[in-house]
């Protein structure tokens, strides 16, 4: 951007208010072309805190256009310097990672302290780790015949739509372009429509280092700003992070116009406990692996936990008093554990989960928690953790993806089947194991149906970790080397005749 650098703004409610309302495209902030917006709220009071650009196919062709108007030169530019500009994004981030917490925070009700202000600080590692990378987009040499010279190059595709989520926006969001953009891609985000502002906060810090038009980003609702993006005809390239039914639809239409997709979708994430596990460790990982401290909004939440009868119930009990301990309260006091679920319908869509998880035969429900006494925060979307025990692998609450702080511990009686209970789901994001017994450990990480295993260990998504689903998890990876090698650009075989 040409403007003077921007300075780090901590308050959050100056911060929301200073971008409301605003597209970024071709490096500028801009209104939606219709002059509508609509309201964004923070989840822990149901205050609305500012506004955001309700864009609709005029705008993303605008974008769109601004997108592929860049793309030329960014390919033109040294993939090294492509890089290197990418990691002096990160480093300018980096002085906005407490602001860019708190403005997450406020938007989602995430708490400051256990989540937020790790997301921020991801997002200018994800930028650090790329950044690093421009050089390894390298081609081969194939020694097809003596009189020729044939190698491989990688090119870019051309502009690329990203579409994010709400949990975990700016994370998911640094993960998808970060690749794209040192791949010599331009890039389109939409954001979700409950947390549009810090993303574009991050975009607007990013601008100042990135040419016009090589980043933009748009807010608005799914059919009428998502659809058009993906349905775009300038777009060659579709990475998507939500739920399989939006999946679905994106990975239709990309079929239609026949350019790739990568599909980010849901999970039902089995933590297996044997009867040798150090128990306080899993009780430990648990606690992390469901993401209590995000309510349980985590696409890899440890959302069924199997134990072994005989440390079923031990286990339960620390699980309870851990969970227990944590404190439900304003997400951005550093004292807060746990903060909101992100929306009314989403609240209401848990609390429907655990009514039913109530009426399942032999079910019961251990209650975790506090909901907080602040009167401040009476209209806040707060919901005490559930942890179901005597569910059955097969009831609903064991088969669907909640999307909240509710797990189920289901217990079982041998390796085997646990194993057969872990891999009978529909999905297949995350998975890990805790045991002390080798064997075992090797066996289920060669078994278990995830495209992330780990053993005594809580899921993480890092930079250079590739990760991503099998089943209806989704399609492709992302975090590493081969996600930007495989994803973000084509193989151009090159065959040349000397003779
Ligand atoms: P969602 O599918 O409702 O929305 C995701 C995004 O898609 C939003 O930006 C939305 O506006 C957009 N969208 C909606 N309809 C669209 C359409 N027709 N065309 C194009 N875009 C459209 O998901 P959500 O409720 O925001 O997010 C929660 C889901 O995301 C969960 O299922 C969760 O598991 C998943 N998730 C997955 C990962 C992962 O890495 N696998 C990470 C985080 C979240």
């Amino acid at each position: 951007m040409t403007q003077a650098k921007l300075i780090a703004d901590t308050d959050p409610h100056r911060l929301a208010r200073a971008i409301s309302g605003y597209n970024l495209i071709g490096g500028a902030l801009v209104e939606a072309r219709s002059g509508r917006t609509f309201p964004v709220v923070n989840p822990a009071t149901g205050r609305e805190i500012g506004q955001a650009a309700h864009s609709d196919a005029s705008d993303v062709d605008q974008a769109v256009a601004a997108a592929a108007g860049a793309q030329p030169a960014w390919a033109a530019t040294a993939a090294r310097k492509r890089g290197t500009l990418v990691a002096e994004c990160s480093r300018l981030l980096a002085e906005h990672v407490e602001e860019l917490g708190r403005l997450v925070a406020l938007e989602t009700g995430k708490a400051l302290r256990t989540e937020s202000r790790v997301e921020a600080s991801v997002v200018a590692d994800a930028l650090q780790f790329y950044g690093g990378l421009g050089s390894e987009l390298k081609g081969e040499t194939v020694p097809f015949s003596p009189d020729m010279l044939t190698f491989t190059q990688r090119d870019p595709i051309g502009v690329v739509g990203v579409i994010i989520p709400w949990n975990a926006p700016m994370m998911l969001m640094a993960l998808k372009i970060a690749p794209a953009l040192v791949a010599g891609n331009t890039v389109v985000v939409k954001s979700a429509e409950e947390a549009p502002l810090a993303v574009l906060r991050v975009c607007q810090i990013l601008n100042q280092k990135l040419p016009p038009g090589v980043l933009n980003i748009v807010s608005g609702y799914g059919a009428d700003c998502g659809a058009p993006l993906v349905a775009h005809p300038s777009v060659g390239k579709v990475t998507f992070t939500g739920s399989v039914e939006t999946g679905r639809i994106v990975a239709r239409t990309a079929g239609e116009k026949l350019i790739p997709v990568t599909l980010e979708l849901g999970g039902k994430s089995p933590m297996i406990v044997m009867d040798d596990a150090d128990l306080p460790k899993a009780v430990a990982g648990a606690v992390s692996g469901m993401r209590f401290t995000r309510q349980g909004q985590s696409c890899t939440a440890a959302s069924r936990i199997l134990v072994h009868e005989k440390v079923h119930d031990e286990f339960v009990a620390m699980l309870k008093a851990r969970v227990d301990a944590m404190k439900m309260g304003d997400p951005l006091h550093e004292e807060t554990d746990i903060g909101t679920i992100i929306s009314r319908p989403q609240l209401d869509k848990v609390l429907g989960y655990i009514e039913s998880g109530r009426s399942e035969p032999g079910a019961q429900a251990h209650e975790c928690s506090q909901l907080p006494a602040d009167e401040a925060l009476r209209a806040g979307l707060f919901v005490r953790p559930v942890i179901f025990t005597g569910l059955d692998n097969a009831s609903r609450l064991a088969r669907e993806e909640i999307f909240g702080p509710v797990t189920c511990v289901i217990r079982f009686s041998s390796y085997e089947e646990a194993l057969t209970m872990a891999n009978d789901s529909d999905f297949g994001l995350a998975a890990t194991i805790w045991t002390q017994n080798l064997k075992t450990a090797l066996d289920a990480t060669r078994r278990l149906q995830a495209g992330f295993v780990q053993v005594n260990q809580n899921i993480v998504v890092q930079p250079g970790l590739s990760y991503g689903g099998v089943k209806q998890s989704g399609l492709g990876r992302e975090a590493s080397l081969e996600a930007m090698l495989d994803h973000f650009t084509h193989k151009k075989t090159v065959i040349f005749n000397m003779t």
